[in-house]
C-alpha cells in the first residue's frame, strides 16, 4: 500500500485521454500539510483556519496566527494556499466565545461573525497577509457568504489591511480573494460575486445542509443528507455555468470531491479544481485516471436525467465497478 502511494503520488491526476484535473487539500492541523504533500496535493483549496483557534484558550494574537499560517504557506509553496477567514458558529465553537443560539445553523456564522467584529477579521487578514510576504501563495476565502454586501465589505477590509501593511514598511502583494458557495442565495448570485473576486468555491457539506433543510450533524435525518440528490446536483452544475460566464475558476471543498463519484461529476460539470482531505486524493486520483473525460461527461449526463438520488447512488456505484 505505502509503495502504491508513493507511486501515485507523482502521477498526474490525468484521465485516459490526457485532461487534467487539479487535486488539491482541505488542511486545518499542521500535521495535515505533511500528508498532504506526500499524497501529491498540488495546492491547499481549504485551510480552515478554526481549527487552530479551537485548540486554545484564547484567540491567537496577530503574531500567533502568522507563525501558524506561515508554515502551511511555506511547506506548499510555491503551490497556492487558499486561507479560509474565521469561520465560527454552527457546528464550529470557540470555547472562549460562546455563541448561544436557538438555531446556530441559521444564525451568527462565518462572514456574519467576522463582519461584525472587524477587530478579530483584521487581525486574522494581516496575521495571513504577513505571513504570505515574500511568498505570494496566498489567497483569501470567505465562508458563509449571502450577499454582495458581505463581499464587498469583506473586500474593503482586506484592501485596508494591505495599505495599512504598506504604510508600515511591510511588502504585500494583494491575494487574490474568493468567495464560497454554500447557501442556496449564494448559488443565485454566482455571477455578482463571480464579478467581484478572483475564485468561487463551493462548501458542499454545507450547501446539501442548506439545500435539503437537512442537519449535517442530526442522526435522525442523516439518511436524507444526500450528495446526490437531483437538487443539489442541479445546483453544483449550474453553479459552475454561472462561474465560467464570468470566466472566474470554480473549485469545490466539500466531502462530495473525496468520492469517486462525486469527482467524476464534478469533472464532467467543468470543476477547476477539485480540493479534498488527504487521506482520499490517491482514491480520487485512481478513479480520474482510470477513466476518459468522455466517460466522465457521459456519466454526467445520464445522471442528470435522472429522478432519483438512490438512482443515481447505485448508477454511479455500478459504473465505478464497470470501470474498476
Ligand atoms: C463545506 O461546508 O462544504 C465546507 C467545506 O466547509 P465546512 O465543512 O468547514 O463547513
Ligand atoms: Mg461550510
Amino acid at each position: 500500500m505505502a509503495a502504491e502511494l508513493a507511486t501515485l503520488k507523482d502521477m498526474p491526476a490525468e484521465t485516459r485521454d490526457g485532461f487534467r484535473m487539479p487535486l488539491w487539500v482541505n488542511t486545518g492541523l499542521v500535521a495535515d500539510v505533511a500528508r498532504a504533500l506526500e499524497r501529491g496535493a498540488e495546492g491547499i483549496g481549504l485551510y480552515r483556519t478554526e481549527i487552530p483557534f479551537m485548540i486554545r484558550d484564547f484567540f491567537p494574537s496577530e503574531q500567533e496566527q502568522l507563525q501558524t499560517y506561515r508554515r502551511q504557506l511555506e511547506a506548499f509553496h510555491p503551490r497556492p494556499v487558499t486561507m479560509r477567514t474565521l469561520d465560527i458558529g454552527g457546528d464550529k465553537a470557540l470555547p472562549y466565545f460562546p455563541i448561544q443560539e436557538e438555531n446556530p445553523f441559521l444564525g451568527w456564522r462565518g462572514i456574519r461573525v467576522t463582519l461584525d467584529h472587524p477587530e478579530i477579521f483584521l487581525v486574522q487578514v494581516r496575521a495571513m497577509l504577513r505571513a504570505g510576504e515574500g511568498l505570494n501563495n496566498l489567497r483569501i476565502m470567505l465562508p458563509m457568504v449571502t450577499s454582495v454586501h458581505e463581499v464587498d465589505e469583506a473586500c474593503r477590509q482586506i484592501d485596508r489591511a494591505v495599505s495599512e501593511l504598506r504604510d508600515e514598511g511591510f511588502a504585500i502583494e494583494r491575494p487574490q480573494v474568493g468567495v464560497m458557495v454554500e447557501v442556496p442565495a449564494a448559488v443565485y448570485q454566482v455571477r455578482r460575486f463571480a464579478r467581484r473576486v478572483d475564485f468561487i468555491s463551493v462548501g458542499s457539506n454545507d450547501l446539501t445542509q442548506y439545500l435539503l433543510a437537512v442537519d449535517r450533524n442530526n442522526p435522525r435525518v442523516a439518511g436524507l443528507y444526500v450528495s446526490y440528490h437531483p437538487a443539489v446536483l442541479r445546483a453544483l452544475e449550474y453553479i459552475a455555468r454561472e462561474a465560467h460566464k464570468e470566466s472566474v475558476p470554480v473549485s469545490i471543498c466539500g466531502e462530495m470531491a473525496s468520492e469517486p463519484g462525486g469527482a467524476l461529476l464534478l469533472m464532467g460539470m467543468g470543476y477547476d479544481v477539485l480540493s479534498m482531505n488527504a487521506t482520499n486524493l490517491p482514491k480520487i486520483k485512481s478513479a480520474i485516471r482510470g477513466v476518459t473525460k468522455i466517460e466522465a461527461d457521459e456519466l454526467l449526463q445520464q445522471v442528470m436525467g435522472m429522478d432519483d438520488a438512490d438512482e443515481i447512488h447505485h448508477l454511479l456505484r455500478r459504473r465505478l465497478r464497470e470501470l474498476g
